[in-house]
Formats: C-alpha cells, sequence, structure tokens
C-alpha cells in the first residue's frame, strides 16, 4: 500500500525542502517507468494524466476516465515509494468532479487560455465549488492563479500569459478553499529549452503571502538548477510532461535508424519486453528522464 494523501506528501517535501514530480503519463508503460524511476530514486512521486487531453474533442477513440484511474491506482498500489494520482488540468467541470469521485487524490480544473477563457469571478466560483465536492471525498484541489505562456513547438508561436499577481492569489486562494496553486513567474507551457527565466523575487513574495504549497507547471521550460533554487523556496511540485514525450521520441526515432525493423521478429520489437523491445526503449527514456529531474528537485531519498 503506497497510496499517500496530497496534504502528507505536500508536508513532507516543504519541511524537507524539496519538490515533489508530477510527471503525466499517456499510457501504461510511460506510467510504470515514471514509478520504477522514483523507487529507483527512493523518491515520492505523483502520477497522473491530462484531463484536457484525454477529453479532446478530436480524440480518435475516445477512452474513459475510470481505465486510467484503475490503471493507476493499480500502479500505486503495487508501489514501493508513496505515490499520489492527480487528473491535471482538466477544462471540463464534470470531469473534474467525476475523477473526485472516483479515486484520484488530487483533481485540477483549469481551461486551456485561462485568462481569456473565463473572468476571475466565474472561475472563483466554479473552483469554489469543485473545492467543495472534492474535500467531501477527502481529495485534494489543485488551482491555477494567473496563467502561464504556452510555446507552441510545432509553429514557434507563443500564446502570452500573465505574472500571478500576489493579492489575487491570495484571495483566490481564500475564497475558493483550494489546496495547492500553480502560479505563473516566468515557467512556460510546452517549451523544450529548460531556459525560460524564473522571477525569483515574485516566487518569494508568493511563497511569503501564500499559505498553501506551490505549484510549479511547464518543469520542461526550468533548467535543472533553477529546478532546486524554488524546490528550497517553498515549491511543493512541479509538474512535468513535455520533455518526457520528446525523451521517447527520440530515442524511437534512434531505434527506427539503427533497427531494420522488417528483418525483426515483430514480437522482439513489440510485446516480448527483452532489451530489443520498442516499449523497453520508451521506458528507458522516461526512467532517466525522471530519475535526473527527481535529483535537480532534491527529492532524491525522500521516501517515507
Ligand atoms: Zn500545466
Amino acid at each position: 500500500m503506497s497510496r499517500i494523501s496530497v496534504d502528507k506528501l505536500m508536508k513532507h517535501a516543504l519541511e524537507n525542502k524539496y519538490a515533489v514530480g508530477y510527471f503525466e503519463s499517456w499510457n501504461l508503460e510511460s506510467t510504470l517507468a515514471v514509478v520504477r524511476a522514483a523507487e529507483n530514486m527512493k523518491s515520492p512521486v505523483m502520477i497522473g494524466v491530462c484531463g484536457t487531453y484525454i477529453g479532446e474533442p478530436e480524440r480518435k477513440y475516445k477512452e474513459s476516465l475510470s481505465v486510467y484511474q484503475a490503471m493507476l491506482a493499480q500502479i500505486a498500489e503495487e508501489a514501493s515509494v508513496p505515490v499520489a494520482l492527480l487528473l491535471n488540468e482538466s477544462d471540463d467541470e464534470a470531469m473534474v468532479l467525476k475523477a473526485a469521485e472516483s479515486g484520484f487524490d488530487m483533481v485540477m480544473f483549469a481551461p486551456v487560455f485561462a485568462s481569456d477563457a473565463i473572468p476571475l469571478q466565474e472561475l472563483t466560483a466554479i473552483q469554489k465549488r469543485i473545492a467543495e465536492a472534492a474535500h467531501k471525498n477527502g481529495v485534494a484541489v489543485e488551482g491555477e492563479v494567473g496563467e502561464l505562456p504556452l510555446f507552441n513547438s510545432a509553429t514557434g508561436e507563443m500564446h502570452e500569459g500573465e505574472d500571478t499577481d500576489p493579492e489575487v492569489c491570495y484571495n483566490f486562494v481564500k475564497e475558493t478553499g483550494i489546496d495547492t496553486v500553480a502560479v505563473a513567474v516566468g515557467n512556460c507551457h510546452l517549451k523544450e529549452d529548460g531556459m525560460v527565466k524564473i522571477n525569483y523575487d515574485a516566487l518569494k513574495i508568493l511563497s511569503e503571502k501564500i499559505d498553501i504549497p506551490l505549484v510549479l507547471h511547464g518543469g520542461t521550460s526550468i533548467a535543472r538548477e533553477d529546478l532546486t533554487k524554488a524546490a528550497s523556496m517553498g515549491v511543493a511540485k512541479v509538474n512535468f510532461g513535455t520533455g518526457m514525450k520528446r525523451a521517447v521520441l527520440n530515442v524511437m526515432k534512434q531505434y527506427l535508424a539503427e533497427n531494420d525493423v522488417d528483418k525483426m521478429d515483430p514480437n522482439d520489437v513489440l510485446g516480448r519486453g527483452a532489451q530489443k523491445d520498442i516499449m523497453v526503449k520508451e521506458q528507458e527514456a522516461v526512467i532517466q528522464y525522471v530519475e535526473e529531474t527527481i535529483k535537480a528537485m532534491n527529492g532524491e531519498n525522500k521516501a517515507f
């Protein structure tokens, strides 16, 4: 039994000056790899899926949230380190409420392009509703104040964000009753170069003013040394996704360049799980990425 409540996990992280990684997976192999890496590092970890992707209207084959929840829960159950389950960033209130009833440990409602999408007053009301419902089931809620810029790596375009205003954040937390809050202090969604400039003055002001754990999204955009520093300044969780996927794409590209799959037994390429299996390569890429990231966030040997 390795499930842990978000409350306990965040407290432990703040007390021990590390940040817990939320590593967003997309299938069985990537989820297993995240937990394997956390076990190797003896670190607590948060696993989960992206609600906006699961609910994507253009998703070709509809998938049920319950299937993902069952998979995540069983993997957490069998882990040797503390694991919590997050439904990350769903823009669908009904899905978030369902996740809060069906066994996630934390849920997050987040409209895409938040600051254009929903006025603050309305967002406050939605988050308050979600927090009330989730708390009845002992489920934590993550909210977001401000908005991360969003980089489109396919087109190179940048959607401007909005830095978190400490006063607005303080009031939002108080009015909604959320348990953790994602802040925008220079971090950027979907940007892969690890080169954003974190505004530490802004982060310091927020960590002093806000008395719930702070979260940084867009972990891929943040340099390793900045992750270390942020973890020592009241950031209790950092979210990663894009960087893991890039690492997997790179090994797959390399695999197909180095191996003539036409001359291979398809069972060796897919399903046997031995060294030549392309899904093993996928897992190894994720494991390496997650291990390095956990180290950067000072999470090594923090399992409890
Ligand atoms: Zn995010």
